[in-house]
């Protein structure tokens, strides 16, 4: 089905799991069995990232993902080096395999550029992308875009480190664009002050984006991934965050637990401001986000679910 971000009852909160396609067989059967128990804290959907290089990995998971653990699942796809034949050809997949949800995203430059290009034949945006998604499948699909609490990472930026206010003006009329286009839904890209969130959030309904925005939430888990992330999305970092790791940056398990602290700070100010839905970038781990989550109150103990050697011979049948 569509993902209904909007929660159905008052009180309820949502959440959803993002993972990224494995780069081997055992990582692919790691994320198999770590699936099987992540499905059994019902999400309310779960998605899974595109990149070109490993495209039909993509399709096969999100094939498994909707209909061998039966929950809503979204595919992420991107323009970068997609021909339109080739965008046409995942869509056309994801149809006949009855999955309904598509993150539209321009994508990153490909590995070893620092400037998007647009392929030959493809799309240079992922206003394109919504555009063409909308055109040729009508309402068929859901439609799900990126949006930027601290602007894209391409807007210039002040000596502050924050974007300077004519380019976050830009970046949200033009994510007004996409949504006008037919997006309906936005995932933001993570962040770390909580207020940047919400002011975004107010942002966007003054300028008359009425979609459901949906927190992404990036469990620290570990220092390297920390620091990669926030300096690829120029991400702003709070102070006391910056001196809190400082303290405990060379004991992992210390960042881990205050990944999940901190994780569990943010999750539980944005609820306090009425919003109830939350999506979790685990990066294919499950302890910090289900702490998270369980702190939260939002899942009890560890549920286990069908045992996943039934769900094995399903995915052979499958493929
Ligand atoms: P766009 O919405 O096209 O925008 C990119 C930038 O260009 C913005 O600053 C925008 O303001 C500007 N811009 C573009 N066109 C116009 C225009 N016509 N007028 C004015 N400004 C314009 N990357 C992957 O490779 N694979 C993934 O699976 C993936 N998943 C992601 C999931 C989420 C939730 C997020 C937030 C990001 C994800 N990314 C992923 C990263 C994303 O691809 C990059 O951030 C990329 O650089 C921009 O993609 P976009 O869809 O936001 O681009």
């Amino acid at each position: 089905e569509k993902i209904n971000a909007a929660s159905k009852e008052e009180n309820q909160v949502l959440f959803s799991f993002e993972y990224f396609p494995p780069r081997t067989h055992v990582g692919a059967d790691r994320l198999l069995q770590q699936l099987d128990r992540m499905s059994a804290h019902s999400p309310a959907y779960w998605d899974i990232t595109w990149r070109d290089s490993a495209a039909k990995l993509s399709l096969e998971m999100a094939n498994v993902m909707q209909n061998i653990f039966s929950i809503d699942t979204m595919m992420h796809l991107t323009c970068t080096k997609m021909s339109i034949e080739t965008i046409d050809h995942a869509l056309q997949i994801i149809k006949s395999q009855g999955i309904q949800n598509v993150l539209a995203l321009r994508g990153d430059p490909p590995l070893g550029q620092d400037k998007f290009v647009k392929a030959e034949g493809g799309f240079e945006s992922a206003l394109d992308l919504v555009k063409h998604v909308r055109n040729k499948h009508g309402d068929y699909f859901g439609v799900t875009v990126a949006g930027y609490p601290e602007a894209h990472p391409d807007v210039p930026r002040n000596d502050d480190g924050l974007p300077s206010s004519e380019g976050y003006q830009n970046d949200l009329v033009y994510l007004k664009r996409k949504v006008d286009a037919g997006a309906e839904l936005i995932i933001t890209q993570l962040f770390f002050d909580t207020n940047i969130f919400l002011k975004f959030v107010n942002d966007c309904r003054q300028i008359g984006i009425n979609c459901p925005i949906v927190p992404g939430i990036f469990p620290i888990s570990d220092m390297r991934g920390f620091l990669k992330m926030t300096s690829l999305c120029k991400t702003k970092i709070p102070s006391e965050i910056t001196a809190a790791l400082e303290s405990i940056k060379d004991n992992e398990e210390a960042v881990r637990a205050y990944g999940i602290h901190l994780g569990t700070e943010i999750c539980k100010k944005i609820l306090g401001h009425g919003i109830k839905t939350l999506h979790f970038y685990t990066i294919n781990k499950e302890k910090p986000t289900l702490s998270i989550l369980m702190n939260l109150g939002l899942i009890s103990e560890r549920k286990v679910s069908r045992p996943l050697s039934t769900r094995q011979e399903d995915i052979k049948r499958m493929s």
